[in-house]
Order: C-alpha cells, then sequence, then structure tokens
C-alpha cells in the first residue's frame, strides 16, 4: 500500500509546521509560545474523538520517529519489538507538571522541550520496529491519544504500515482502535481490578488531574503547591471513580468512557477561553465555544456507550494480540 498523498502532504506540512515553530520560538518568543501552547496543543485532543489517525497520520514526530519495517523487509536485525505498556504517562505527567511550573510561559523552555522530544524520537524510534520504540511506547501524548481516542466518530485509515509487523504486541491503537485499550488492561479488566492497572490508573486519576492543573495554575502556585495540587486532584479523581466503580460494578467499557468525556470536557471547559485568546478571539467567543465543546463531548460519550454496548458480543480476540508473534530474529 502506497502512503496516500492527502496524508503525505500532510506530514510534510507538520514537519514543516515544527521548524517554523522552532524559528518562531527563536525569533517571536512570546508569541511563538503562546500559539503553540494555547493555540496549537488545544486542537490536538478533539481530533483524538474524531479518529486518532487523523494526528497519528501526520505527527511531526511519529514520522521523525519511525524504526524499519523489521529484519523481515529492511534486513536490520538490530531494531526490535517492544511492549506498548505504559511507559508514556510518567513523561505526560512530568511535562504537565513542568508545563504548569512555568513553561508555558518560557520561549527557550519550550524549544528545549521540542528539540528533545525530536532527539528522542529519533533515537528511541531508530531502536524499534516502525513505531515500537517512541510513538507506541515512550511518547507523552500516547496516553492521552489511547483514552480519548477508543472509540472513534469517523473511520480513518492508518497510513503508515502497509502490513502489520508485530511492532506493538498489545494496544496498538493503529491496528484497532476498539482492542487497544482492553488489550492495555488485559485479563484485569473484568470486574474492578482494572482500575488497579497502569492504564486503568490513568484514566480514573486524569479527570482530577485536568481540573488540578488549571486550579493551580489558575492561583500562580509555586512548583511545590502544584505537585501537591495535581497529586490531590488524582487521588481524589481515582478514589471517586473506584467508589463509583465498585459500588454500581460499572465495568471498563462503560467506565473508561465516562472518564475520558469527564476529562476532556472539563479540559475543553476550562481551557477554551485561553486558547480562543490566542488566536485572537473576544472573549465571549471564547465562553460560548467553550459550551459548544463541552456539548460536542457529551455526544461523543452518548456515541461511545452505544458503539460499546453493541460490540460487546463480540469480544473475541480482546485479550490477546489479534496478529501471529512475529517471527523470532535470525
Ligand atoms: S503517540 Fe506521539 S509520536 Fe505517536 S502520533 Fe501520537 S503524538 Fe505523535
Amino acid at each position: 500500500m502506497e502512503a496516500r498523498p492527502i496524508w503525505s502532504a500532510g506530514r510534510r506540512v507538520t514537519l514543516a509546521a515544527l521548524a517554523a515553530l522552532g524559528i518562531g520560538l527563536l525569533l517571536f518568543p512570546a508569541a511563538s509560545t503562546t500559539l503553540f501552547w494555547w493555540g496549537i496543543v488545544p486542537l490536538l485532543p478533539a481530533t483524538f474523538l474524531v479518529h486518532p489517525s487523523l494526528w497519528r497520520n501526520v505527527c511531526p514526530l511519529a514520522t521523525l520517529g519511525m524504526g524499519s519495517d523489521g529484519p523481515e523487509v529492511s534486513g536490520r536485525t538490530d531494531a526490535r519489538v517492544l511492549s506498548a505498556g505504559a511507559a508514556g504517562i510518567p513523561p505526560l505527567v512530568a511535562l504537565v507538571a513542568w508545563r504548569g511550573a512555568g513553561l508555558e510561559e518560557w520561549a527557550a523552555a519550550t524549544g528545549l522541550l521540542l528539540a528533545g522530544l525530536v532527539v528522542v524520537a529519533v533515537v528511541a524510534g531508530r531502536r524499534g520496529v516502525r513505531r515500537a520504540g517512541f510513538c507506541n511506547r515512550l511518547c507523552p501524548l500516547l496516553p492521552v491519544e489511547r483514552l480519548y481516542g477508543m472509540q472513534p466518530l469517523v473511520r480513518i485509515a492508518d497510513d503508515r504500515c502497509p502490513q502489520c509487523s508485530g511492532c506493538t504486541p498489545r494496544g496498538c491503537l493503529d491496528l484497532s482502535t476498539r482492542t487497544a485499550v482492553p488489550q492495555l488492561l488485559g485479563p484485569r479488566r473484568e470486574g474492578t481490578r482494572w482500575l488497579a492497572t497502569p492504564f486503568g490508573g490513568f484514566a480514573a486519576a486524569f479527570p482530577g488531574f485536568i481540573v488540578a492543573y488549571f486550579v493551580a495554575t489558575g492561583a500562580e502556585a509555586g512548583a511545590a503547591r502544584l505537585i501537591a495540587t495535581l497529586a490531590v486532584g488524582s487521588a481524589i479523581s481515582w478514589l471517586g471513580a473506584a467508589a463509583v466503580v465498585h459500588w454500581t460494578r460499572l465495568s471498563w467499557s462503560v467506565a473508561l468512557p465516562t472518564l475520558a468525556a469527564l476529562a476532556i470536557g472539563s479540559y475543553y471547559g476550562l481551557s477554551t477561553p485561553r486558547a480562543v485568546a490566542a488566536w485572537g478571539g473576544p472573549p465571549e467567543w471564547g465562553r460560548a465555544l467553550a459550551v459548544v465543546l463541552v456539548v460536542g463531548v457529551a455526544g461523543w460519550w452518548v456515541h461511545a456507550l452505544r458503539a460499546r454496548r453493541g460490540s460487546r458480543s463480540s469480544r473475541r480476540g480482546l485479550g490477546q494480540s489479534p496478529f501471529p508473534p512475529p517471527r523470532p530474529r535470525t
């Protein structure tokens, strides 16, 4: 399968945009920093709800972090199949904490962060087959893509992997948005034990983490207070979710879309006015768009629950990789 021209063009555009952002951070530090953190970053979560491949097909870090096709195709034997796991969660938490502690107003640090991500993507990406080294393992955005992208609104095909090479044995979003999350939760997804899995714990804590971020940054707290607020917000969120799940015996397939909707609804409710201001819009537009987005998230939640209910009858294959294990290296 050849890459479709629209996605190839999209990849060139996002790589050029990343380079332009780097130059902008040097020449117009204040405007570029605001545009990146408040103008561009808030666009991404909504694309994950529509379909994670909308972003994943063109993400510049994914482009730079693509490893080789595997030994059968490339002849290389040093690239490895690596577990998707939950390795992206600590970098995400660290990044959000750093952002709240001043990163979003500091052009040099923002530039260093982006440069560091490019280096990690290239170096780690080369260690794995295709997406296994960085995109499906270390990227700090991956846990969010998985949580918000578990029940897309439309169908969009992955454009980077012509055939599955088994680079990511469990939880590959590009292979199947429907099975990625249950594969990550594993056998513990039955009953309430999914709350104690790394991804389940992340999903349960994430709504409180987001609200705590805006509470702490709104009060211009210092770094220690910010971290404490994030920890308390996450703990309250996880405990609240655990109480509801134990009390109602809510399954992961209902609870996770609900937690995703709470997280992204809180995010857009609290961030949209400032995001609109970053694009030069007046405050009333920001408030109006926030309402529209929260209503849109509620619509996605209804769609997700309906779709999950409809797919319960076909659970076959959720617990294991849907493709044969990769051939051993010779
Ligand atoms: S996981 Fe990271 S590298 Fe991969 S598509 Fe998403 S943002 Fe890009």
